[in-house]
Order: structure tokens, then sequence, then C-alpha cells
């Protein structure tokens, strides 16, 4: 035993906090596993986030490094002999002590950022840095808080159509504090209009124009901004929070020299740290702006994040970092160009960058629904391709947006070409296609929702895992290592005897479930009895023939003769919410969530009941219609519900709804 006292906590992450390990095990799992298309986001090289956990994350360094650091090259900032000595004997900028290599590695995150920004007209030298925003958002607080007053008129673009929070939003601190004037696209052309932009600016006299965007997928003329903005008397802000890596590759229009002042994440395109960066050529701006970050905005800078960031600003140097960003804008293009080959209207008319707005109201249901953004997003969730719900021109509500934004960042940086993108093209198109969207009455108007069919929902969960194996992610290990990512063909041999396990989440009742799901009557079961059933697929046929039993401590077992992959498939399916499980009812929905997960090989003396094909006289359950109505299913008339019990449910909601 050491003899001095050690309250240091020593040891792994996973032997101290086992809980949070299996988090971020999920998490990476989840990662690898589907295809992630939220284009503000990237997969992180690990030298960068070896930088984010590092020492660099214990201290305190409110302040500046020196002003002298900024014209130095990189090799004169990392002269430890020269820069140690400085730091010792000129009394530094920085309100706290022990910040020697704080000082040199943030000089030099600065120095790369402008040597990778500079241009001919204003190189490195001459380009001012600040590293030190904690992200986007507070940078652009940064900006105005240095730059304006509160009460002042800032004008960006609208959220609804591709503006950010930051850039005047009435629900952000930016649309609280300024009076805002917003500019949005062309309603025929869905471009930016100058000359609109222009009245607009003319009216409203903006201290700051913002220029810049998170759901408009093309450039701007930042010339034709500028001229706008020296009309009227206002800085010009450039927002590249999005595109600052491919600005850095030259395949996107860099705004420096010409905005007075640049802010960019640097989590997103650069696929570096969480944080971001402000940059001007203008000396009186800069110095507003670095009181604006701090004290203005900010305590102590993330010292971790800017050692990060120097560490991915070295790496964007590099040919391979140009080519990926390359790759990324061709690849949106082309995904694009797919979808809309394959009958999806691509918003604004295409891409200039890596993203790409789907308009999916034009995925039509059979009463005349349009599919929501929101809706399009949870069903390709589900299928492993992530994605978010976002505004197009036209909607009128955050909340109602009709389209997804989808991004090639992240897929680019799997190796994501020519080929894979064709081929995910054609998925997200068969998954789109294959929804059925309607509406519940909800209080103020219709919530739109949407089904999909199982066995298209079960294709594209295949072809992403199969596209996700050819760039290189082992996906063969089965589904003990990742019990959250459940494949159909994972659960058993679709010959053996398999038990699956269904529990109630909270409120919901797994009894009410399976009564929805399975043929017999559930819920006559009593603790600890059997009795055989059957699930059937909406179609009427029989999925599988099994023994459900009711467990003493609550939940139920479902032991199934044959498919039991399927069978837990689909009953996770209709938990969730999303499948057509009726052939002429889309509302037919089970109660729920409820847990299901599979307890492996049937212990078959446990089976106390024979099977036996039941259909218990019981309102509904899923197969009902399909048999009733479609007449795929022979079945014994004794075994029918009497008539009247069995009204169809989409004839019961339309009189709910006449009501
Ligand atoms: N500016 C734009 C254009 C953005 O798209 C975003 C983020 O989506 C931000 C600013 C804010 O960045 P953060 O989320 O890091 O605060």
């Amino acid at each position: 035993m050491p003899n001095h006292r050690d309250f240091l906590f020593r040891g792994e992450l996973a032997e101290l906090d086992p809980d949070v390990a299996e988090l971020i095990r999920h998490e990476t799992a989840r990662q690898e596993r589907y295809l992630i298309m939220i284009p503000s986001e990237s997969t992180v090289p690990q030298a960068v986030r070896e930088a984010l956990s590092s020492s660099f994350h214990n201290i305190y360094a409110e302040g500046y490094p020196l002003d002298e650091t900024r014209t130095m090259s990189q090799a004169e900032i990392l002269d430890y002999n020269a820069r140690l000595p400085e730091y010792r004997r000129v009394a530094d900028k920085r309100y706290y002590k022990g910040t020697e290599y704080a000082d040199i590695v943030e000089a030099l995150a600065r120095r790369r950022a402008a040597e990778l920004f500079a241009t001919p007209q204003y190189p490195a030298e001459k380009l001012y840095v600040n590293v030190q925003p904690l992200s986007g958002a507070p940078a652009n607080s940064a900006i105005f808080t240095g730059l304006i007053n509160v009460g002042d008129t800032i004008m960006g673009m609208d959220l609804l159509q591709g503006g950010h929070l930051t850039h005047g939003s009435p629900v952000a601190r930016s649309g609280k504090q300024y009076k805002v004037a917003s500019y949005g696209v062309d309603p025929v052309t869905e471009r930016l209009d100058y000359d609109a932009i222009r009245k607009i600016a003319l009216e409203a006299r903006p201290k700051i124009i913002i220029a810049g965007f998170t759901s408009y997928p093309f450039a701007p003329d930042w010339q034709a901004f500028k001229d706008i903005a020296q009309e009227v008397g206002a800085y010009l802000m450039a927002d590249i929070a999005h595109v600052a890596g491919l600005v850095i590759a030259g395949v996107y229009p860099s705004p420096v020299g010409i905005a007075d002042v640049v802010s960019f994440t640097t989590h997103k395109t650069l696929a570096g740290p969480r944080g971001a960066v402000i940059i001007t050529h203008r000396s009186d701006v800069s110095s507003k702006v670095d009181r604006g970050v701090f004290p203005g905005e900010q305590g102590g800078p993330h010292v971790h994040a800017i050692a990060a960031l120097a560490v991915s600003l070295r790496l964007a140097y590099t040919d391979q970092f140009k080519q990926l960003q390359k790759q990324t804008v061709d690849n949106a293009t082309r995904l694009a160009a797919k979808l809309e080959a394959r009958g999806l209207r691509v918003a604004y008319g295409g891409t200039g960058s890596h993203m790409i707005l789907v308009d999916t109201k034009n995925v039509v249901g059979k009463d005349g629904t349009p599919l929501s953004g929101d809706i399009a997003a949870r069903i390709l969730d589900l299928a492993g391709i992530v994605c978010n719900r976002n505004t197009i021109p036209g909607d009128s509500s955050a909340l109602r947006a009709s389209g997804i934004r989808l991004g090639t960042p992240w897929i680019t940086q799997r190796g994501f070409g020519d080929a894979e993108i064709d081929q995910l093209g054609d998925l997200i198109a068969d998954l789109l296609h294959a929804c059925e969207p309607f509406s519940y009455t909800g209080k103020k108007r219709p919530e739109p929702r949407a089904k999909v069919d199982f066995d298209v929902l079960q294709r594209v969960k295949s072809g992403v895992r199969d596209l996700s194996a050819s760039v290189g992610i082992d996906t063969s290990a089965g589904d003990e290592d990742y019990p959250h990512f459940y494949y159909m063909d994972r659960v058993a041999d679709v010959e053996d005897w398999t038990t699956l396990a269904i529990r109630d989440i909270g409120q919901a009742d797994a009894g009410r479930f399976l009564q929805f799901a399975l043929t017999s009557d559930v819920q006559a079961l009593k603790a600890g009895e059997q009795q055989p059933t059957q699930v059937l697929e909406a179609d009427g046929s029989v999925m599988a023939r099994g023994v459900v039993e009711r467990l003493a401590e609550g939940g139920y077992l479902l032991h199934v003769e044959s498919n039991g992959s399927r069978v837990a498939t689909w009953l996770r399916a209709l938990s969730d919410g999303f499948v057509l499980c009726d052939p002429v009812d889309p509302y037919a929905k089970a109660p729920g969530p409820v847990d299901v997960s599979s307890y492996g090989q049937t212990d078959r003396d446990r089976v106390t009941v024979q099977l036996a094909d039941v259909y218990a006289p019981k309102a509904y359950y899923v197969g009902l219609n399909g048999a009733q109505f479609c007449g795929t299913k022979p079945r014994r008339a004794a075994d029918l519900p009497v008539d009247g019990t069995r009204r169809r449910r989409a004839e019961v909601h339309a009189g709910h709804r006449a009501a």
C-alpha cells in the first residue's frame, strides 16, 4: 500500500463507470452501422479526438496569446527557446499563469487558420483569427456583441428558407436582442435574388448583413452581398459554418477579404473538434471581435479544443483533405441527380455544396396527405439512414417542415464514391416511395403520419448494412455484440423454435400489444398460462405458429415454431408504429411501444400446449383485414368473429372524423 493519500480516481472508464462506457460502445456501433447524412456532422479523426482528451483540457487560460505571434511562422511559434523566455519576461495577455503551452498551441491554431484562409490580397500575416468561440452560435453572438449594440438591426436569411437561428430568429437571442430584417429566396427560382435583398437592406438599414446558410445549398455571391452592405453602411458577416472545409479546399468560394468578418464552426465539413473560428482582415474589427468573444461572450477558452483544432487544421493542408472535400460535393451533386431521376423533387433545384434538400411533399398518400419531412426522417432512421427534417421554401413553420436535409460529408469520409452513392440514392428513393402518408385528426390541423411497407423497410435496412460493409465496416458480428442493431436475419435460424420476450414499457401494456399482434385472445391469459397462437402477415397469411405464455413476474413469452427472425423484426416494427400492418387501413396501429427481445432457442419442455390454427373472436388483430378483404387466407368460419365486431378501423376512424 502506498503511504500517501491518493485522491485521484485511477482506472479505465469501463472500470470506473461501466454505464457510460457501455453507452459509448452503443453510440460507436450506431455511427459505424448507420449511414449518417446529417450535413453538419463529421466522423472526426482519432488524432483530433486524442488532442481533445489531452491534458490541455485541465486548464484555464482566459485572455489571449501575444499579438506578435499573429505574424510569426509556425516554426517561430514552435520555437520553445524563444517563446518560453518571452513568456517569462513579458507579461502575457492571460489572466492566469501556467499558460505558456496554451499560448503556443493557440498561436499555432490561429496561424494555421490564417494560412489556410489566406488570399493573394490578404496573406496570413494580414488576417486576424480568433479560435476561442466555443461553438458557432456563441461565435455569432460574440460578433454581434463586439460590433453592434442591443436594439440595432441585423439582416439575415429567414430561418425557414435556409438561415440559422443566430441570423435573427425570434426564438433565439439574435431575434430577441436585435431588430431583424430577413431575406429569403425567389419563390419561383428558389435562388437568392440580390435586387430583392438590396431593397430589403435599403429599407431596414441593418448594421450587419449576414450571408451564409444552414440549409440553402448554393454559394452566395459574396461581392454582391458586400456591395449591398457597403451601400447601406452595414458590416458584411459571412457565416460559413457548414462549408469551411469546402472553402479551404477551394470547392466553394471564400468570403475572406470580402466580408468584414467571417465565422465558421470547426466540427462540420472541417471535421475538427466542436468549436468555431472568427476571421477578419480588418484590425479595427478584430479588436472588437476579440473583446466580443472574451470577456463579452465567454470565460475560459477550451484549450483542449483549440489544440484539437490545430490538429485538424494541419490535416486540412493535405491533398487527402482537398480530395475529400471535392468528393463530398461531387457525391452530393450525384445524389441530387439520382434522387431527381427517381422522381423525388430536390428543393432549390439542386446543390452546389455538400447538402441536398429533398421536398418530401410529392410523395402523396391515398387520402391526399403529403409526406412530412419529420415522418420521412423518422422512417429513414428506422432503416439506418440518419438525416433531419428541414423547412424548404414555401413552409410556414419549422414544426411543419416539408423537407429533409441530406449531407454527404460523413459518408464521403467513410469512402463513398459514385457506385455507393447510386445505391444509396436507390435505397432512399425506394423507401420514400414505399411510404403511405395519411392524416390523423389533430386538435388544430390534421396530423400527418405515414406507414411503410415492412418488406421494403427490411430490404433497405439490409442495403444499408451491405453499403456499410462495402466501405470497410465489419457488420458480421452477431446481435450479442450489437444488441440494438437488429437485422432481419440475425435472431435465429428460420427453421428453429425461437422464444421472444415481450414486456411492458411504462404505461404501454404488452398484453394489449399482443392482443393486437396475435390471433389468439391473449388478454384472457392468466399469469403462468399458455395458449396456442399465430402471427399473421398484413395480408393474412401465416408468418408463424406458436405459443404465447403470460409470465407470473409480468410480460409474455412468445415461442414460435419457425421464422423467429421475421417475427421478432415484425413485432418490433409493430411496436415502432411505422409499418403497414393492414392492407386496407393505414391507421391500424399496435398499442406500444413494448420491449421485444430475443430469448434465443426455445426450451421445448416449457411449452405445454399444442399448436393450433387459432382465430379468436375479437374486434381486430393483424392480418384480419388481409384475410377478410384480400381473401388470401382460408379460415374456419367458426373461428371468425361474429358480424359487427370486425368493422374496419379505417371506417371507425372515418366515423370519428365525421363526428
Ligand atoms: N451558423 C450556421 C450557418 C450553422 O448552420 C450553425 C449550426 O448548424 C451555426 C451557425 C451554429 O453552430 P453551433 O451549433 O456550433 O452553435
